[in-house]
């Protein structure tokens, strides 16, 4: 089997802590170029721009688009356009109706459009899904909570428009409610609290319901210091279920009973490779949406202004 010949565009954080281990570590695909502005790796030709590697750099057959939500759905157009397959990382875009465009031309194109959403892949979520497949749902709370500092240093673009703020990390415990729920999930209120000096929350409450009138309430902070807290706990006519360690861990009634290492992205590059193998696409934007709906209800707090 020919490898799939994989490009990164964005060379940060998650393209360099979980891109390359897992690219390297799954076999039928293969990482050979880097476009980003400024870092590169040495074993790897670099360009500046996504255009320049296509015009200029060795033939590439996929592109990873891991830079900020702001540029990436132009980045993933140009790379539809040329044929390639495209891996977005979360979100899939600093807005929802950004994505149409990018569905219809990957459609088009006969290329995949992966919309990666992470925290799936976390090895205590299908557990958790199927435990609740049988049971009755009676409340969800998710406490989604880390140090902006810690976990985002120096990342100006997460506090500017489109940025997301809090929702960057919140988005991806709403992956996991929108997962492991039996039916869909709507916000129904919110609260977004803005630093004085910033575009984008810092801390949102959300209250939410499902079909059934379940109530579902999410508590996300940017400003926890020490260790972060990722927890979802529903309770149930069966006893108390808590996904923690963002969804790494399961625990039934406080019996741990499913608990793995974080091989996340290893999963989506085995998913990529599957959907590349015919072309398909998979984008699910439930996730984006119950962001963009809190917006869209969210009663606005100015706070403290936030300093880097
Ligand atoms: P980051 O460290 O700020 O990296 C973003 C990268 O994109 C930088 O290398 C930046 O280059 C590059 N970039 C910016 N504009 C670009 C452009 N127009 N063309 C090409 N490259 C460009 O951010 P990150 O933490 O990796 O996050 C990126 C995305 O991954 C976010 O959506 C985030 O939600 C998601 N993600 C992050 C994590 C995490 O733990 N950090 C986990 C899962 C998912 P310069 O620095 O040279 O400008």
């Amino acid at each position: 089997m020919t490898a799939l010949r994989v490009a990164i565009v964005g060379l940060g954080k998650i393209a360099r802590d979980k891109h390359i281990p897992a690219i390297s570590a799954t076999d039928g695909v293969t990482l050979v170029a880097i476009a980003s502005p400024h870092d590169s790796r040495p074993d790897l030709p670099h360009f500046a721009t996504l255009d320049e590697l296509l015009q200029g750099g060795p033939p590439i057959d996929a592109v990873a688009v891991c830079t900020p939500p702001q540029v990436r759905s132009r980045q993933a157009a140009i790379a539809l356009a040329a044929g390639k397959h495209v891996f977005l990382e979360k979100p899939p875009g600093a807005s929802v109706s950004e994505l149409d465009p990018l569905i219809a031309a990957a459609a088009q194109a006969g290329k995949t459009l992966f919309a990666a959403w992470h925290s799936r892949f976390a090895a205590a979520v299908e557990p958790a899904r199927e435990w609740l497949a049988l049971r009755k749902i009676r409340s969800v709370h998710i406490e989604w909570k880390e140090d902006v500092r810690v976990w985002h240093p120096g990342q100006g673009w997460i506090f500017e428009p489109g940025g997301l703020g809090v929702f960057d990390p919140g988005i991806n415990a709403l992956s996991i409610l929108t997962r492991i729920l039996p039916r869909a999930v709507f916000v129904t209120a919110a609260e977004l609290a803005f630093p004085a000096n910033r575009e984008a929350p810092i801390a949102a409450s959300l209250s939410m319901s499902d079909s059934a009138g379940v109530a579902i309430s999410a508590e996300f902070d940017f400003r926890q210091t020490g260790p972060q807290t990722w927890d979802i706990v529903v309770e149930s006519d069966a006893g108390t279920l808590k996904l923690s360690s963002g969804g790494a861990r399961l625990a039934l009634d406080g019996e741990v009973t499913a608990e793995g290492e974080n091989a996340e992205y290893c999963a989506l590059y085995r998913r990529f490779l599957e959907l590349t193998a015919t072309g398909a696409g998979d984008v699910d934007l439930t996730p984006l949406r119950l962001v963009a709906d809190a917006f869209l209800l969210g009663k606005r707090r100015i706070v403290a202004a936030f300093e880097d």
